[in-house]
């Protein structure tokens, strides 16, 4: 399967699961509809793809084609306002609740260990959002993603770039802490990545700045290194994603922050940043 197909499917299953919270009779039906629609939509695509040569430029065109196809445009603040007619009901989903449902999630072994759901902190309407991989022992704790020393050296980055901590959103790819500070296995995020889904939908940013290989391969889909993805911008749902280096690989590597640094750059030209840096010298 590739890329674009495997997006594409994650794509409708977010739809579905988002129609799903707020189902009524006959939501059910249009949502039936809509989803046989989609069914051979996608099939076709599958079979186009297949047979196409140049399978990167193919799949990005054929991820395109889905967007165009299933009425999910390229801006993600379009989106909810393309839905099909039969289900506006998008456009009431809230941060708050997606965080009930969280607070109560049991889909993986993860909720047996935890103290507490770490949900997201920031902007709701936020132009960037910063995506982690997982809560550690303080964030657990508290039930603040980035509280602890990774944290601290994250507020610091934010503040370079000329931002605050609370002009940003700030979530992770799992919800609950792995023990032992351990990466979430691949059941684990593929459990809990249709909450992050779904609050990048509501807040509808412009940006997101994955930190870690973690949460680079998990929202990219991909097994390369986090040395090969940062530096650069990939699409990731009608969405510009930057990848960078986490802050806990920086405070034990701090040999590559300024190449860190270079990639916030990127994002500040593109929010419109300047570098406070320079106009102090
Ligand atoms: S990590 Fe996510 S999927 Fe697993 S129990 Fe926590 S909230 Fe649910």
């Amino acid at each position: 399967m590739n890329a674009a197909y495997s997006r594409a499917l994650r794509a409708l299953a977010l739809r579905l699961e988002t129609l799903k919270i707020h189902g009524h009779d006959q939501l059910s039906v249009s949502c039936a509809d809509w989803k046989e629609d989609m069914r051979s939509k996608l099939k076709k695509l599958k079979s186009a793809t297949a047979q196409g040569g140049a399978r990167a430029q193919g799949g990005a065109t054929a991820q395109k084609r889905i967007r165009s196809q299933s009425g999910v445009n390229t801006n993600t603040k379009e989106k909810v306002a393309s839905l099909p007619p039969a289900a506006p009901v998008k456009a009431d989903l809230t941060l708050e609740d997606i965080r009930v449902e969280v607070a109560d999630c049991q889909k993986c072994a993860l909720a047996k260990t935890r103290t507490n759901t770490v949900f997201g902190v920031g902007d709701p309407k936020a132009r960037l959002v910063f995506v982690g991989e997982g809560p550690g022992a303080e964030e657990d704790k508290q039930g603040e993603p980035f509280v602890g020393r990774a944290g601290k050296l994250l507020n610091d980055m934010i503040t370079a770039m000329g931002l605050k901590r609370s002009d940003v959103y700030i979530a992770n790819i799992v919800k609950c802490r792995p023990p032992g500070n351990r990466d979430p296995l691949p059941e684990e995020s593929a459990q809990c990545m249709p909450y992050l889904l779904r609050q990048l939908k509501v807040i509808a940013p412009d940006y997101i700045c994955s930190l870690g290989a973690v949460s680079a391969r998990n929202l990219l889909e991909t097994t390369e290194a986090i040395g090969k993805l940062r530096g650069r911008f990939h699409d990731f749902e009608g969405m510009e994603l930057l990848a960078t280096y986490h802050p806990s690989y920086l405070l034990r590597n701090p040999g590559a922050k300024p190449e860190a640094w270079k990639d916030l750059r990127l994002l500040m030209k593109k929010l419109g940043l300047k570098d406070p840096r320079k106009n102090n010298g």
